[in-house]
């Protein structure tokens, strides 16, 4: 615990935005990973903001920390479980596991139906409850879907006038965006906050951050687009643009770099005068990608101008058909002008994302894909990255089957034996195809796969993944119906 709080007292020491108070509504705000992961979430900073904005209320932080043992807050130093509220952020898929430890070292019985009525009403949010919740479910008292802007309001109030757990989930039953897990069948709609409320931006600059000693703010919420994949739509509601002015006067003009975060950043429309100005104001910038078909010379030159050091865009598909297929609306001369533009502009590499494992995939597709690595890598370093397909709910492909890990690896190593002799210029990073399987079963899982998950706590891996599911009567849906031809030819 001493080193833990010694830990804690540097990292204090090196961040700026703490809000140190007392107040008679404590609330644990946690995030099931690393301090430098959390501190990178400007939803987790903006909860953060939103509910020690209330007079009578005080939020403290909680990471799970990389040094074992019980867990205490940053701010005080207190145990996560003397809180009312212990509040969860959570992302991914891949962090259910992590939100059991989270709970677990925080002293709290992770599952609900086994707390007393004296412990914290445990709340979770974050974009993974948009997209499924249901994994949460043995877990939460409450889980909240959509925006926390209009939702952390009202719980802090039903909360005052409640001052009890059974008193408060009657009063907040019925609210938009409150899922009540052991009372509700279905999720509830979406809460949007509403765009006077943005932009979301930055509570903390640390060094120790994801995003290092960056000013975090986001120019756009939601994405029109129709890419079949993606869930944009579903995670972040409507598209809402923050006017150019009103994110001008967001950002202070001492923070030297700026992370602006958007679902299609190079959609916004206010993207180039966003970046001249902060050129002109000296302050550095980032941006997360960009869309191939949306950057030009101009733009390329503004984002070195910014400093960045990185150019990706994301083709998505590894063929035009499949491409075509998810709606993405990238051609092959698209990729082929942003790797252009990028050379022109300075930059000496770039990053690709694209997919594997899609639906009706063919070696012909593979093909293609190697063929336009091998085309994009006479404008500069190519990095490729590539991500096996995970089918997800809110899609056109909640009802696609993930490929498999072995269809997966085979064709990696195919596509890895393809552009061997392309390195140095091209360089492959793929993700592992196991965890891909576990996120796409905790993708579209229901209650039993947060009940998996609460065996993992001590050791995780995908053979205990395998083993839990199975313990929990969770079955491997039939294989892929759609042809994987030629896989390991
Ligand atoms: S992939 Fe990008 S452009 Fe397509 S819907 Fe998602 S955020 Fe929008």
């Amino acid at each position: 615990m001493d080193r833990l709080r010694e830990r804690i007292r540097a990292r204090r020491a090196r961040e700026r935005g703490a809000i140190v108070k007392d107040a008679p509504i404590r609330v644990a705000l946690a995030y099931p990973n690393r301090y430098g992961v959390g501190m990178a979430s400007l939803g987790f900073q903006t909860v953060y903001k939103r509910l020690n904005a209330e007079p009578d209320v005080v939020a403290e932080r909680v990471f799970l920390e990389e040094l074992p043992g019980e867990l205490i807050t940053y701010e005080s130093g207190r145990r996560p479980a003397e809180a009312a509220i212990f509040a969860v952020s959570i992302a991914y898929e891949l962090d259910l596991t992590n939100l059991v430890r989270l709970l677990i070292r925080s002293g709290i019985e992770p599952l609900r139906e086994l707390r007393e009525p004296h412990d914290p009403i445990v709340l979770v949010g974050g974009p993974l409850t948009s997209s499924n919740p249901w994994p949460l479910a043995p877990f939460a008292d409450l889980i909240v879907i959509g925006d926390g802007e209009e939702v952390v309001p009202q719980l802090i109030e039903a909360y005052r006038q409640s001052g009890r757990k059974g008193r408060f989930l009657d009063l907040v039953e019925g609210l938009p965006g409150v899922f009540l897990p052991d009372r509700m069948e279905r999720e509830p709609l979406f809460a949007t906050a509403r765009p006077e409320t943005l932009p979301a931006s930055a509570q903390f600059v640390t060094p120790e951050a994801e995003f290092p000693d960056t000013f975090l703010i986001e120019v756009e919420r939601g994405c029109p687009r129709p890419c079949t994949f993606c869930l944009a739509r579903v995670m972040y509601g409507p598209t809402r643009n923050v006017p150019l002015d009103r994110v001008l006067a967001a950002i202070p003009e001492e923070a030297p770099k700026v992370g602006l975060i958007g679902a299609a950043l190079t959609d916004y429309p206010w993207v180039k005068p966003l970046s001249r100005a902060l050129v002109e104001r000296g302050q550095r910038f980032s941006y997360s990608s960009v869309r191939a078909d949306r950057v030009d010379l101009e733009l390329a030159e503004l984002m070195r101008a910014g400093g960045m050091q990185s150019f990706t865009f994301a083709a998505d598909g590894p063929s035009q058909r499949l491409r075509d297929l998810l709606k993405k609306q990238i051609r092959r001369e698209d990729l082929l002008a942003a790797a252009r533009v990028a050379r022109e502009a300075g930059f000496k590499r770039f990053k690709v994302y694209q997919m594997i494992g899609l639906p009706t995939e063919t070696d012909e597709d593979l093909e293609e894909m190697i063929e336009d690595a091998r085309a994009l890598a006479e404008y500069g370093r190519l990095a490729l990255t590539i991500s096996p397909f995970v089918p997800k709910r809110h899609t056109p492909h909640f009802a696609d089957r993930f490929a498999g890990v072995k269809t997966i690896e085979q064709r990696l190593r195919r596509v890895e034996k393809a552009l061997r002799r392309d390195r140095p210029r091209i360089e492959i990073r793929s993700t592992s195809a196991r965890w891909a399987w576990v996120e796409a079963v905790i993708a579209r899982g229901g209650p039993e796969v947060g009940l998996a998950a609460l065996q993992l706590a001590e050791r995780e891996n995908y053979a205990a993944w395998r083993r839990a599911l199975e313990a929990v009567g969770w079955r491997e849906p039939e294989p892929a119906p759609f042809p994987l031809a030629g896989v390991g030819s």
